[in-house]
């Protein structure tokens, strides 16, 4: 049995199929001088040739999955950028070595860089890189890729990696499940097993030597494991969790057009978080009751240029029109930290997640901002849309963006251009300060929307993208629920609505102690976690979740809080959690 990161939840059964991707065995030679220049050629063919596939693979991706196509720029940025082509040219010249073998040392000399540099987001992108050149190489070799097309029955895919186009080509019918050697929650082998709903396991480190193709084979996508050649006793015990698995979700589903209400009659608006508006499609299906947080970066780096105010007035239009009368809160501009875009605002500060992100780039660079405001304000007139700024730090930045929207509406009024002029406004509370500060904050906008993922960064003191410190951002840490019950107050002495938007609000776990604040008007989250925290609602009291809540409050350490709340959680709804448990396989009512 082997252990490794669950990307893609449901178990799958069936044989082993070893896709193998490392038998490329690159020879040196010596190239003539006369030859050198049609090597070069050679090689820039390939690249182009690998391009080409690249967009191919895209345009096959959009109509898959959105945030799987946004990755496959990036593949497309790496064989535009210059060092590592001429990089590689000059070596073919230099060195007067074969194409193949001077692609591989460049990469080599990357990997080697990339190993020194203490920088966990750049680190992750040497495994991009070598997908890149491995595509590459295989034109250069030109060898078709395609053996994915002989699979046709139903198997478990072992492989090292899967490059974009294998992806692709993956014969959706016989894939029953995924399991890799390499990859992370964010890979986008992961993204992609998720979109298609295949269980998927990623990171198990050789996997692949440890199977043979024909092994019968389990991929565990709930707690992550992979099994091979399991026992009759395991196999059966993997048959009912995996009908109770199938079960659960097909019940989940059932009640999803029913509002979030408890036992008590409180009601919670669940929403939907966005990156891109063909996302708005799928929506209905989980359940959402709107959009509560529309993340406008992936408008900008789906892009090679800035969009225009036309391009994001149509985004916002679709997505306010086809959700009407639910409603859309889209947040403005959070370039900066890990959402870095080069051809704006780009700067190498030291401290990026300290830096010039978020409302604090809007504010010292406001073009992007107005062009935004334009475009919201436009498109507010086709469906209930509120404008929420992020990384706020001090109320005083929300007084300058208002003004700013206000010269915006005077314009509009001047030029006659409709818009709702009574468009909400919300600031996120992502930063300590403007959670200490809450009752400051409220004062100047119509609702608050807290942001976990950076609030928990900031409080903790824990980059949230760096893996060395990924066991220290502890989102059950005492301080970190102290921190909200202070927001949730100073939202209720304010009357004013409060939303969870980070990943907390999809947060099964803490569901109940959200409830138990008193409270909570919306939660927004991944649509896939809706199903799942509506039932936790649904059967909880207000009255109880409030005790619950206190309980958690007075406990004193993160340690004491993760055991109470997974016993008490598995105690109080059994049928939700024991399904994330190992071995633990209990009936669905
Ligand atoms: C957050 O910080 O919790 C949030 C929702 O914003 P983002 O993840 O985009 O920073
Ligand atoms: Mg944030």
């Amino acid at each position: 049995m082997f252990k490794g990161i669950a990307v893609s939840k449901g178990i799958a059964i069936a044989r082993a199929y070893i896709l193998d991707r490392s038998k490329l065995c690159i020879l040196k030679q010596k190239l003539n001088p006369d030859d050198i220049e049609d090597e070069v050629h050679r090689f820039r063919q390939a690249i182009n040739k690998t391009k080409i596939q690249m967009q191919e693979t895209k345009k096959r991706a959009s109509k898959v999955a959105e945030k799987y196509s946004i990755i496959l720029d990036t593949y497309t940025l790496l064989l535009e950028d210059d060092i590592l082509v001429t990089d590689t040219i000059d070596r073919i010249r230099k060195e007067r070595m074969n194409a193949e073998w001077a692609i591989t040392e460049t990469l080599d000399k990357f990997t080697r860089l990339f190993n020194n540099i203490n920088d966990e987001y750049l680190k992750g992108k040497k495994d991009d890189l070598e997908l890149v050149v491995h595509g590459v190489i295989k034109n250069l070799f030109g060898h078709n890729q395609d053996s994915l097309s002989e699979i046709q029955e139903p198997v478990v895919l072992i492989t090292h990696t899967l490059s974009p186009s294998d992806t692709l080509s993956i014969p959706r019918n016989f894939v029953l499940g995924l399991a890799t050697e390499v990859g992370g929650k964010t890979s986008h082998v992961g993204i992609f097993a998720s979109a298609l709903g295949i269980p998927g396991v990623v990171g198990i480190k050789d996997l692949a030597a440890e199977i043979n193709t024909g092994d019968p084979i389990i991929v565990d996508g709930i707690d992550g494991y992979v099994i091979p050649n399991p026992s009759e006793t395991i196999l059966e015990h993997y048959k009912i969790k995996q009908a109770n698995y199938k079960k659960y979700e097909e019940k989940l589903l059932e009640n999803i057009d029913q509002p979030a209400i408890t036992l008590d009659k409180s009601r919670v608006r669940l929403m939907a978080n966005i990156e891109t508006t063909d996302e708005i499609k799928g929506l209905k299906k989980f359940g959402a009751e709107g959009v509560g947080l529309f993340r406008t970066e992936f408008l900008y780096l789906n892009a090679h240029t800035l969009p225009t105010e036309k391009d994001l007035y149509e985004n916002f239009k679709r997505v306010a029109q086809e959700l009407a009368p639910l409603p859309v809160v889209i947040r403005t501009l959070d370039i900066g930290m890990d959402k870095q875009l080069h051809f704006y605002g780009h700067n190498d500060e030291d401290n990026p997640a300290l830096g010039l992100r978020g409302i604090r780039m809007s504010l010292a660079k406001p073009e992007q901002f107005i062009i935004q405001f334009r475009a919201i304000l436009k498109a507010s007139l086709y469906g209930e849309v509120k404008i929420l700024y992020p990384m706020i730090s001090d109320a005083d930045e929300i007084v300058q963006a208002n003004s700013i929207l206000e010269g915006i509406k005077e314009e509009f009024r001047a030029e006659q251009i409709p818009f709702n002029e009574d468009i909400e406004i919300g600031a996120m509370i992502e930063t300590p300060s403007s959670a200490i500060c809450a009752e400051l904050i409220l004062k100047e906008v119509d609702f608050i929307s807290i942001g976990t993922n950076d609030l928990i960064q900031y409080l903790l003191a824990v980059d949230r993208i760096n893996e060395q410190v990924a066991h220290l951002y502890q989102p059950y840490n005492p301080s970190i629920l102290k921190t909200l019950k202070h927001v949730f107050d100073a939202a209720a002495t304010a009357g004013k609505r409060v939303s969870i938007c980070g990943e907390l609000g999809g947060d099964p776990m803490i569901t109940l102690f959200l409830l138990g604040l008193g409270h909570l008007s919306d939660l927004s989250m991944d649509p896939h976690s809706i199903p799942k925290i509506k039932k936790i609602i649904c059967q909880s009291s207000l009255k109880d979740a409030e005790e619950f809540s206190k309980h958690v409050l007075s406990l004193g350490s993160t340690n004491e809080i993760n055991t109470f709340l997974n016993e008490e959680m598995k105690k109080r709804y059994p049928s939700d959690f024991a399904q994330d448990s190992k071995y633990e396989v209990k009936e669905i009512s």
